[in-house]
């Protein structure tokens, strides 16, 4: 999916900072090509912001994207493929659903 921001390989090896970050990564760049030998596994240090926008489609209204399909180049794909950010995506997107259901925010029903 490609959303209003594809976090990159500079990013998340940059320890990348955002304003609209969703939380902090420091998953591995871990990268198995399909049926080849190569591999990659780096260590990212103290990690990186997912920023709001790559769960935000481009092109689509009213879908939030969490999981694998986030908006992120091939290698950063190796870092934020894993269960950490998979689970950030997955949090952030589901508070916001509840939040926009609500106008008041997530007090209250
Ligand atoms: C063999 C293997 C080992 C791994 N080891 C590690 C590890 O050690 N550490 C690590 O951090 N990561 C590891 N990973 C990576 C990580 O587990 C996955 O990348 C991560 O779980 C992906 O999360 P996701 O939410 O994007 O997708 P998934 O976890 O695949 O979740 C997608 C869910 O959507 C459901 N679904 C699909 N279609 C529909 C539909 N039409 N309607 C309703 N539900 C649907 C599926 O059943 C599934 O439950 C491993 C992956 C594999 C395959």
């Amino acid at each position: 999916m490609t959303g209003h921001y594809i976090l990159t390989e500079a990013d998340v090896r940059g320890n990348g900072r955002f304003d609209d970050a969703i939380g902090l990564c420091n998953s591995p760049v871990d990268v198995h090509e399909p049926g080849g030998s190569r591999a990659i596994m780096d260590h990212v240090g103290i990690g990186y912001g997912i920023p709001w926008r790559t769960l935000v489609p481009l092109d689509v209204d009213n879908i939030l994207v969490a999981g694998r399909c986030i908006s992120v180049d091939a290698i950063a794909f190796g870092s934020t493929r894993n269960v950490p950010a998979r689970t950030m995506t997955g949090e952030a997107t589901a508070i916001a659903a509840a939040m926009i259901r609500r106008p008041s925010g997530l007090s209250g029903d």
